[in-house]
């Protein structure tokens, strides 16, 4: 019977997995080396979307072609540290291939089964916690500049479409009365309903945690440097036991996955965030600029604007360029924006070759449960994989199909 359970990682992933745990009955033990809703966690910086209907990956057919142009195009959201390429080639190529017609449906399927209900299961994470004052329901909107750049888009959005999320075209008229600050340059937009974001995801993190803690959650503040089938290493070298140990630590997975011989593929997917405090233009619900590639998202105290993607790995400092390029297409888009302060961020998406997370437990390790690697929607479906981890660890039934993201599946 398990009673024990260590989760290493107080990201939304580990949170949301302790919390199931512990209204499953379990007496649980989060360990992490900063505090839940810390700035050097992913899930602090996030736009705080929960896109049911992100089930297109980033590799989909044809990005190859278009890569090359868009590294050296300033304008496009695609950065790269040069010297990391040797160290990101094993990663990409895989990555590549993934996006070919076959491997994309698929893929697709998998995402959506953990997507589609993601609303719902962040409001019964959070009902009663004081998290659920963060989540707002509504639209997730995208702004092309014209026809051409909405007809680019089709692939994707007929996609969504067969899988039931539906969207209203927007013509230059409707934009203006959705948002009237939007400028000119934005003639087109495709809006889907039935979504909802966080408007502080530090502090609905941060909620989660102090409804777990003050329900009797255990919490242990320190890096774990080694792990083994039921135990932990702490930085101290103190050893701590349990009789499942799950690993939610993101894009710093790989680290603890290698000690167990597991080939995780994790890489990070560098992201940025530019926070306009008291901004005097927000849009009336998240909308994703297509020709810069990140969210502005209406947030308490302002605009975050969030995305584009840097490879670079996870030591190298951030970047100037993808700021910069944020920085500049705001100002496309609301051309009066004003606001108090300007605040930067930088973070590391977990992601894997096929975009798909590793959940389940680890060949060899039985005891060991992994839960990481939800790349650009990890916000979206971390109380999903809460839910998934608590019914592996109970042994309970479920239709869910745990195929897709067998953690052993690079080998
Ligand atoms: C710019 C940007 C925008 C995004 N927008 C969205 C969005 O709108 N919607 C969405 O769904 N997703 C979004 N994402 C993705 C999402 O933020 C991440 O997928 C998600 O936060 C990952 O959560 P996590 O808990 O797995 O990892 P993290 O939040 O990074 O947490 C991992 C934790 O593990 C700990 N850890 C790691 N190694 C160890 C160790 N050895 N010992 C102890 N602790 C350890 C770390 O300290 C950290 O606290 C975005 C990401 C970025 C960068």
């Amino acid at each position: 019977m398990v009673r024990k359970v260590l989760v290493v990682g107080g990201g939304i992933t580990g949170v949301s997995i302790v919390e199931n745990l512990r209204r499953s009955g379990a007496e649980v033990t989060l360990v992490d080396r900063i505090d839940p809703g810390d700035p050097k966690q992913t899930s602090f910086g996030n736009a705080g979307m929960l896109a049911r209907a992100a089930i297109i990956p980033v590799a989909t057919p044809g990005l190859l072609r278009k890569i090359p142009k868009m590294l050296i195009d300033p304008q496009r959201p695609l950065f790269v540290k040069w010297g990391y390429i040797p160290k990101l080639l094993p990663w990409l190529i895989p990555f590549l291939k993934s996006g070919s017609v076959e491997k994309l449906k698929h893929i697709v399927g998998a995402l959506d089964s953990l997507t589609h209900d993601s609303v719902e299961q962040h409001l019964n994470l959070s009902r009663g916690t004081g998290a659920e004052k963060f989540i707002q329901k509504g639209c997730f909107g995208f702004l092309y500049p014209d026809e051409k750049a909405f007809a680019d888009d089709k692939f994707g959005r007929e996609i969504k479409s067969s899988y039931g999320y539906h969207y209203k075209k927007l013509t230059r008229m409707d934009i203006e009365k959705l948002d009237a600050n939007i400028s000119k340059r934005y003639n087109c937009a495709a809006v889907f309903e039935n979504h909802g974001w966080i408007t502080d995801p530090s502090k609905y993190l941060k909620a989660l945690f102090e409804h777990y803690s003050s329900l009797g959650g255990k919490f242990i503040k320190s890096e774990v440097i080694d792990i083994n089938n039921q135990s932990i290493t702490l930085k101290n070298g103190k050893m701590v036991t349990a009789d499942k140990v799950v690993i939610a630590t993101g894009a710093w997975s790989n680290f603890l996955a290698k000690k167990l011989k597991v080939k995780s593929m994790v890489e990070s997917e560098r992201g940025y965030h530019l926070f306009f405090k008291g901004s005097n233009m927000i849009p009336p619900f998240p909308l994703m600029i297509s020709d810069g590639k990140f969210i502005a998202t209406p947030m308490d105290g302002g605009l975050r604007c969030a995305g584009v993607v840097e490879f670079g790995g996870l030591k190298a400092p951030p970047s100037e360029a993808p700021l910069n390029l944020i920085r500049r297409k705001i100002k496309e888009v609301y051309p009066d924006l004003q606001f108090d302060e300007e605040l930067t961020w930088m973070g590391h998406r977990p992601s894997t070759p096929d975009s798909l997370p590793l959940i389940g437990s680890v060949d060899g390790f039985a005891d060991v449960i992994c839960a990481f690697g939800a790349q650009h929607i990890g916000l979206t479906v971390g109380p999903k994989l809460g839910i998934l981890v608590s019914d592996l660890i109970f042994g309970r039934r479920t239709n869910f199909d745990f195929n897709p993201f067998k953690a052993n599946r690079f080998r």
